[in-house]
């Protein structure tokens, strides 16, 4: 069992079992898989060769064997490369595969050394395995959960150690070895530890595909579809944690409630989906306008909450005029922005936008809005509530127009 031989025949199955399972994740179109996929049939194909040293034709199992494994480690970094939306380095895997295949045909028919083209794979494959463990470590999503990350990191990394040890221990010529199948007890180490790292690399790729295909599906359940926003149910989550903290670090929080003006009149002048429309754009004007850690969500129809973090409430004020400014930019008739809106965007249309005095097409949206900041002992329901009120004010007040509730 411990024959090397029998270790690389079960380390090629398992790269078949792998290559199964990431094929059912190919349909997802996750970034990487292909690549993933490829490099496991190139490393089954390389095991193969690998094993059949002892039949002889060093052509193939020696030089295209080493290649095509040096290939397949490369293709395994391009894949994870891609996965975080990274550019592929091509030229530079082609160099490098390139360069293991010539040290190979070197010291194998030029000036024969196997203990120097084991230590040329291994400083290889442990530099590979290194990047690809380093890429998993750096580049989680924020807010991803890390287990994913940190399981291909592990995998990786044992790779690097052991071809590193590998490396260090040939290329100083510690040990002695006259074929790559002998029956070392440290080359079974190091095969077993192969058997390990191959299938393992391959499961920490199908953990993140799944991580990935997870946090598609929570955006999905979390976003309104039509305007981008947060969907309320979201938003109610995400503010509340945001109110927690903002408790504990004692830091202010603005909150708004924002309510789209006479936009029944926009459905019923213009139609239901010009009204769609115009939500949408006006969901993304807002969207440009906020900040990364600013909370933006639909309660309903054409009403909305924003949350700021750490924002008093004279800038929240300034943030909403500010916003109400841009709204102008969105075309009660749905259509595109087109033009910039005019900074001194104001009042204008307070009568019932179904009449035929109401605004044309062309004309802005306009949102009023009520303004408060987080105090002492309020839950998200009681600073709500309060904002709300001051939205209220604002509608009766004329609409257009943010409304702070400390100013009733
Ligand atoms: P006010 O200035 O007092 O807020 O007037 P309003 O017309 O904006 O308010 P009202 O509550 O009377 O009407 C809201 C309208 O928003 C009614 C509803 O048909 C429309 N609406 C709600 N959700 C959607 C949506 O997803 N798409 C479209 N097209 N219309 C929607
Ligand atoms: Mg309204
Ligand atoms: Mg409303």
């Amino acid at each position: 069992m411990l024959d090397p031989v029998n270790i690389l025949l079960v380390t090629v199955l398992s790269s078949i079992m792998s290559l199964a399972i990431l094929g059912s994740l190919r349909p997802a179109g996750i970034p990487g898989v292909s690549r993933w996929m490829g490099a496991y049939v190139m490393a089954s194909g390389a095991l193969v060769l690998a094993g059949m040293q002892r039949m002889g034709v060093p052509l193939l199992t020696i030089f295209v064997s080493n290649t095509l494994l040096a290939c397949a480690i490369t293709r395994v970094l391009e894949g994870c490369r891609e996965f975080f939306g990274l550019s592929p380095r091509a030229p530079l895997a082609r160099a490098g595969c390139a360069a293991v295949g010539a040290g190979i045909a070197w010291w194998y028919w030029i000036t024969p050394d196997l203990a120097a083209r084991i230590a040329l794979v291994s400083v290889f494959h442990g530099s590979v395995y290194s990047a690809i463990g380093w890429l998993a470590l750096r580049h989680r999503p924020a807010g991803r959960p890390a287990y994913s990350y940190r399981f291909v990191t592990c995998a990786a990394w044992l790779g690097a150690f052991a071809h590193g040890l590998r490396g260090i221990i040939y290329g100083t010529g510690l040990i002695h070895q006259s074929t790559m199948l002998d029956f070392t007890p440290f080359n079974v180490a190091y095969l077993a530890l192969g058997i390990l790292v191959l299938p393992a690399l391959s499961i920490g790729m199908v953990l993140l595909a799944h991580d990935r295909m997870a946090e598609r599906l929570e955006h999905l359940a979390s976003r309104d579809e039509l305007t981008g926003a947060l969907t309320r149910r979201a938003f109610l989550t995400q503010a509340t944690a945001a109110l927690d903290a903002a408790r504990a670090a004692g830091t202010p929080h603005a909150l708004a409630i924002v309510d789209i003006d006479h936009f029944k009149g926009i459905n019923d002048r213009y139609g239901h989906a010009a009204g769609d429309r115009a939500l949408s754009q006006f969901g993304r004007v807002i969207a440009a306008g906020m900040r990364e850690s600013d909370l933006f969500g639909r309660l309903g129809g054409e009403e909305f909450a924003l949350l700021f973090p750490a924002m008093v409430r004279e800038d929240a004020v300034m943030r909403l005029d500010a916003l109400r400014v841009a709204a102008l930019a969105v075309r009660r008739g749905g259509c595109a922005t087109a033009h910039e809106a005019s900074p001194s965007g104001s009042a204008q249309d307070d009568g019932e936008g179904a009449g035929d005095d109401a605004p044309a097409a062309h004309a802005g949206l306009t949102f009023s809005a009520g303004v408060d900041v987080y105090q002492d002992g309020d839950t998200l329901a009681s600073l709500m509530a309060r904002a709300d009120a001051a939205l209220y004010e604002a509608k009766t007040r004329g609409r257009d127009r943010v409304v702070s509730a400390t100013a009733q």
